[in-house]
């Protein structure tokens, strides 16, 4: 049933030591993807709460696109793509955070109505640098945040703190 494949999803997610760079310990969610029931179960889990109070799902490119094609499908809503800078042809808003090195720019298409309420959905939450600034982002388009879920919650990094109220399905 649905939570032995909530418990067998949790163990799906790869841990990789020293990716993308040395001392960064990757949560790959790509065998969770892979997997049809622990897939359902996840994407289940993540916008229960929600119910009833969204219009639209938000993916954060590029693993949030596809939590947000499942639940938009599940929930018979539309998508909004939060792409990274420079892909969309006429963003409509973009927002700069900083990163451990640097800085980085989200951006998204005009297609929220006034008022819309848009649910935000990533893989990880790690500082929550993209996830803030995704909230932001649709702020800033004249919607309304309905609510933030991630699959799994990197607690250490503080990222709560930063995004506010937020959904999580596991923490590590
Ligand atoms: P942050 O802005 O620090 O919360 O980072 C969140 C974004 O970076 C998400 O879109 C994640 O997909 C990705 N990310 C950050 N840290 C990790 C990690 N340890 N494992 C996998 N993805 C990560």
């Amino acid at each position: 049933g649905g939570v032995d494949a909530l418990t067998r999803a949790e163990s799906l997610i790869a841990l990789t030591p020293d990716y993308p760079e040395p001392g960064v310990l990757f949560r790959d969610v790509s065998p969770l993807l892979a997997d049809g029931p622990a897939l359902r179960a996840v994407i289940e889990e993540l916008i229960r709460p929600f119910e009833g109070t969204y219009d639209i799902v938000a993916g954060i490119e590029a693993r949030g696109f596809l939590l947000a094609g499942y639940a938009a499908a599940l929930g018979g809503v539309g998508m909004l793509q939060i792409r990274k800078a420079g892909k969309l042809p006429r963003p409509a808003a973009a927002v700069s955070y900083e990163l451990e090195y640097g800085t980085a720019t989200i951006e998204a298409p005009g297609v929220l109505r006034e008022g819309e309420r848009v649910l935000l959905l990533d893989d990880v939450l790690a500082t929550g640098g993209t996830l803030a600034a995704a909230q932001s982002l649709v702020t800033e388009l004249g919607a309304v945040v309905a609510g933030s879920a991630v699959v799994l919650e990197l607690t250490d990094l503080g990222g709560r703190a930063v995004v506010g109220d937020v959904h999580t399905v596991f923490t590590a």
